[in-house]
């Protein structure tokens, strides 16, 4: 798959177990946050370490993306506008996440935001699992089920600020278990019904 978003939406802190784990209250509104398009790779592509950081994460996420151009979505109506979904990484660097008091450039290096293996549509976004691998091995294990703003909510919300475009992409937030990834690693998440996005760390 290949697509080309003018933007990339995020959504911070949307999973009830993974508030819980942070011991953070829920959330009132969804928490948003911008990508740049010069993040994105996809199946197979190579993340590249930073040397401006010393704690690189992965974040397992369910991403959707947008079928065409649309402003003050109803809830009832969003689904309309959903082309399909696919797996997402927001890859943070977690240090200058914290240093910096704002998001951007944790989060915008090139390569921050991997994507695939394809779109799919017909499934139902809100009972999903979803998993992440590093080195073969679980670290993230979690259901769509339990988002605190679910997807057809998340469209609503977003295009109530921002028009959003053919392509465009909102990653809708991590389950619990975000940690660290070396060079060299190999980092893997699956969503059932969508198959699975794998991509290499490379310094
Ligand atoms: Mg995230």
């Amino acid at each position: 798959m290949k697509i080309k978003p003018t933007k990339i939406v995020c959504v911070g802190l949307n999973y009830r177990d993974h508030a819980a784990e942070l011991k953070m209250a829920l959330p009132k509104e969804p928490i948003l946050f911008l990508k740049p398009p010069s993040a994105l790779i996809f199946n197979n592509g190579t993340i590249i370490y930073p040397p401006q950081t010393r704690n690189l994460h992965y974040e397992a996420e369910l991403a959707v993306v947008i079928k065409d151009r649309c402003k003050n979505v109803t809830i009832e109506d969003a689904a309309k506008h959903i082309l399909g979904y696919t797996c997402g990484n927001d890859v943070t660097a977690r240090d200058l996440q914290n240093l910096d008091g704002q998001w951007t450039r944790a989060k915008s290096f090139d390569t921050f935001c991997a994507l695939g293996p394809e779109i799919v549509s017909n499934i139902d976004p809100d009972d999903l699992e979803i998993k992440l691998l590093l080195n073969g091995e679980v670290k993230q294990l979690s259901s769509t089920a339990k988002m605190i703003f679910n997807v057809r909510c998340l469209v609503a919300f977003i295009s109530q600020v921002m028009t959003l475009e053919r392509e465009d992409v909102i990653l809708t937030g991590t389950p619990p278990g975000v940690g660290p990834m070396q060079i060299g690693d190999k980092v893997e998440v699956e969503i059932s019904g969508i198959g699975k996005l794998i991509n290499f760390v490379k310094g």
